[in-house]
This record gives C-alpha cells, structure tokens and sequence, in this order.
C-alpha cells in the first residue's frame, strides 16, 4: 500500500535493520527501543490492525507467531519475552499496518 511505513520496509524502500524476512513477513529492530532487545515482526500483506484479522489470516498468524519463537530464541529471550500488538487510537497504534512487538533481554515492569 502506498504511504505506508511498513509496506515501505517491507518492499525495502525504507531501509531497517532487518533479523529476517520471507515471502510472508519481515522482521526488524525497532527504531525507538523499548527494552533491551525490541524489534517488530510484521506480515507483508497490508492488514491495518489486528482488529482486521479474518479466520482466513489463521495460517499466516501461526507463522507470525513461529517467527516470534525463532527469533526470540535466536536473540537468546530463553528467560522470556513480551509480545504487544496495539490496536487503535487507544491503545497508541501509529502505523496502521499489523505488527507485533517483541521486547526482552531484561526484566520488563509488569
Ligand atoms: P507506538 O508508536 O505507540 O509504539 P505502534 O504500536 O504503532 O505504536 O508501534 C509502531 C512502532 O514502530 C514504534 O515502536 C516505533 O518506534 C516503530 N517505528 C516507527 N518507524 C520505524 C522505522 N522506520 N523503523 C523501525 N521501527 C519504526
């Protein structure tokens, strides 16, 4: 989708500091870190929030949240780690394109 952050990044017309990509997602460091280790796992396809996932989005989900694991494991999180997904003006979401947040290496406030 034209104008949006994450298509851009995606597409490679913004430069990240990538971890991994395939055909259906990208993952990348998030630019304002939240914790010690935080980037963002991000599907290709334009979906604007989760509120905008379809039972049709099942298998793409799952492989979202098996990337999370590889990864996590990969930035060494084997003591744990938090997954955020925002959803609208309440919640904070400011690019409106589908993206999860993982954030560990230390201790996170509860
Ligand atoms: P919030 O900005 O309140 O965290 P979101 O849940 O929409 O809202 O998260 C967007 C995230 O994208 C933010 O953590 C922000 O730091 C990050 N971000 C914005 N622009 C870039 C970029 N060019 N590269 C990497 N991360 C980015």
């Amino acid at each position: 989708m034209e104008d949006c952050l994450f298509c851009m990044i995606a597409e490679g017309k913004i430069p990240s500091k990538k971890l991994y990509e395939d055909e259906q997602v990208v993952a990348f460091y998030d630019i304002n870190p939240q914790a010690k280790v935080h980037f963002l796992v991000v599907p290709k396809k334009h979906i604007v929030s989760a509120a905008a996932l379809t039972e049709e989005d099942g298998a793409l989900l799952g492989h979202i949240f098996a990337v999370i694991a590889k990864l996590a494991a990969e930035q060494g999180l084997n003591n744990g780690y938090r997954v955020i997904s925002n959803v609208g003006e309440d919640a904070g979401q400011t690019v409106k394109h589908l993206h999860f947040h993982v954030l560990g290496g230390e201790k996170l406030p509860v």
